[in-house]
């Protein structure tokens, strides 16, 4: 690794403090530790981002949707008014999670006009 491969970033006091540990802990340089700590953290999220799927359905009735959003980590309600989809999380007739009741086979049992 040359220079150029490098940068510098600011950590809090107490924060490094802790890494200095941590790396004296398990034998190796702050340098190598930080760097290790971060790539590995980084992969699991992607990890994770890849394999839990970011919307989940919950139960569908005739004329409502519950959805789990596990990007927001809450419950979306997704009613039917006036024969349209209204989710009741982001008080919207278009969002991610409408679109997501869009894409279920069950979509043809709810009491919805004027399918897109
Ligand atoms: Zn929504």
């Amino acid at each position: 690794m040359t220079r150029a491969d490098i940068v510098t970033v600011d950590i809090e006091r107490k924060l490094h403090e802790k890494l200095v540990k941590e790396a004296k802990d398990n034998d190796v340089s702050l340098r190598k530790y930080v760097n290790e700590l971060l790539l590995a953290e980084m992969q699991k999220n992607e990890l994770l981002a890849k394999h839990i799927p970011k919307i989940e359905k919950i139960s569908v009735d005739d004329d409502r949707v519950i959805l789990k959003d596990n990007i927001k980590n809450r419950i979306a309600e997704i009613i039917i008014q006036k024969g349209e989809l209204l989710c009741q999380l982001c008080n919207q007739k278009d969002c991610v999670h409408i679109g997501f009741v869009f894409s279920l086979p069950e979509l043809a049992g709810l009491k919805v006009q004027n399918l897109h």
